[in-house]
């Protein structure tokens, strides 16, 4: 007589519902064989990311000194925002990847960035410096256009479209990367302490603003556009998403000036020197943005402020010459491939400096300036092989050309 079939593991018989695989030495039956699978499945999962990382898992976890020791290369000065910057990012991308393996049941929040700054001090260029090194998707968002086009929640989800975009199609990728939102500071609502034009829509959008910020599911149609009946749409989860603000904030060193000094606007300010006055960002707290016009629940979402300094003369000629892909080592590889040597003297790159200032765009205007310098020399260029041009002072100023030798 054959005896019934019964799993090794629960004990049940076999059955046409759940049939039961008998090997040489043990039986299981249908049903304990899928938890078996689900199991390693799970199991697999947790490995993985304790041993075999993705690129970006593994960059995630580098520790913050090395993070800023990256930002060293491309961004000149800006010390504490780099700081801050750089421990905001170690925090966040461990609380995706290490978060998921700990036990614990902590909540860890996010910790969403904004930076303050002067235009031109660097601050995209911090968010899109440590995006390329970490490889992860990275989109920059401008907060005014968003108040522009008056469909507040179809341009919040633009953003996420775009952020898409970046990592070719692949959402789980998306959701791991970063969104630089700019001129933040644009879409303030009405305060008393300032006098502006734009309407109290402002609010608006920062409510929508603030949904994909702290996180939330966001449909977007899959070609990216508008939304069509019938067309399937793609969520992205905003949880992962880290965002850095960035704005100017004019006018927030009367609100500081105030809420430190009293109320006799600009009486306290005029005895500070200019240093002083331009520290005065570094003191701003949650309250001033408040005074601003931010809503108190947008700024809870943004955790680490950072502020940006002025680019001063010796920044700008550090800006100039520094960084890895610094404008004039981008011209003397130019010049190299046409076999002609590059110099600029101290007093070009001083004057330079000078102009970039005047131009009130902070460093965004070197380029321009350069371009400008260095038209004619490129147009002969080629006719110059193996010599030697110098730019000086007075070439900066057009009133010499320079020395060809
Ligand atoms: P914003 O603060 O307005 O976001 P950006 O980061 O876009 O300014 O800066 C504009 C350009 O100026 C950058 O692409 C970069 O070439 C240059 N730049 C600005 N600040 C710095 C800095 N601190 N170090 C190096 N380059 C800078």
């Amino acid at each position: 007589m054959n005896k019934k079939l019964i799993c090794d593991f629960c004990g049940t018989e076999d059955s046409a519902s759940n049939p039961i695989i008998s090997g040489d030495n043990a039986t299981i039956c249908q049903s304990c064989a899928k938890e078996a699978y689900e199991i390693i499945n799970n199991h697999k999962g947790e490995t993985k990311l304790e041993t075999a990382k993705t690129p970006e898992e593994d960059l995630s976890i580098l520790a913050p000194k090395e993070l800023k020791a990256i930002l060293d290369e491309y961004v000149i000065g800006q010390d504490k925002a780099k700081k801050i910057l750089s421990v905001a990012v170690y925090n966040h991308y461990k609380r995706i990847f290490k978060g998921k393996t700990t036990k614990d049941l902590t909540e860890l929040s996010k910790s969403n960035v904004l930076l303050i700054g002067p235009t031109g001090s660097g601050k995209t260029l911090l968010a899109q410096t440590i995006a390329n090194y970490l490889n992860v998707p990275f989109t920059i968002a401008d907060a005014t256009s968003l108040t522009e086009a008056g469909y507040v929640g179809d341009d919040v989800e633009n953003i996420v479209t775009r952020l898409i975009q970046a990592a070719n199609g692949d959402i789980k990728k998306a959701e791991q990367g970063i969104i630089f939102i700019d001129e933040i500071d644009k879409i303030a609502r009405m305060s008393e302490n300032r006098s502006i034009t734009r309407d109290v829509s402002g609010e608006g959008v920062q409510q929508a603003l603030l949904k994909i910020i702290e996180g939330s599911v966001v449909n977007v149609p899959p070609k990216g556009g508008r939304k069509h009946p019938g067309q399937e749409a793609h969520q992205l989860d905003t949880t992962n998403v880290l965002f850095i603000c960035g704005g100017a904030f004019d006018g927030m060193k009367d609100i500081i000036g105030k809420r430190q000094g009293g109320n006799i606007l600009g009486f306290n300010q005029e005895k500070k020197t200019k240093k002083e006055q331009d520290n005065i960002i570094e003191q701003i707290e949650p309250d001033d943005l408040v005074k601003y016009g931010l809503i108190p629940e947008l700024i809870g979402r943004l955790h680490m402020i950072a502020t940006l300094n002025e680019i001063d003369e010796d920044a700008m000629i550090h800006i100039l010459t520094e960084p890895k892909n610094a404008l004039i080592k981008q011209y003397s590889k130019l010049f190299d491939m046409d076999e002609v040597k590059l110099k600029f003297d101290k007093t070009s790159l001083k004057e330079i400096a000078v102009k970039a200032i005047e131009r009130k765009t902070g460093a965004r205007g070197l380029r321009s300036i350069l371009e400008d310098i260095m038209l004619d020399v490129m147009y002969e260029l080629p006719e110059y092989k193996n010599k030697t041009v110098t730019i000086t002072r007075d070439v900066v100023n057009k009133t010499k050309k320079p020395k060809v030798a």
